[in-house]
């Protein structure tokens, strides 16, 4: 997976709130990663959410997951 703008946690956060108050569009995402099957999950990111945080259970086999990414993307308003 390619991804094209890499945040701080400080802009994620930054952007998370100019997000709230509706100035600029972006998007945070947290991606989660499973301990036992690997398989990683998208999700949209939430307030409190950092590297390394154990994050829900895995979809496909109940196993722990923790979040392995999470970045930022802007979103072109049309
Ligand atoms: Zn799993």
């Amino acid at each position: 997976m390619r991804v094209k703008n890499l945040l701080t946690v400080d802009e994620i956060a930054m952007s998370f709130m100019s997000n709230l108050k509706g100035r600029q569009k972006s998007r945070v995402s947290t991606i989660e990663e499973c301990l036992s099957c690997g398989q990683k999950t998208k999700r949209a990111f939430q307030s409190g959410d950092f590297v390394y945080k154990a994050g829900g259970e895995c979809t496909k086999c109940k196993g722990k997951t923790k979040i392995v990414m999470i970045y930022g993307e802007k979103v072109e308003e049309k």
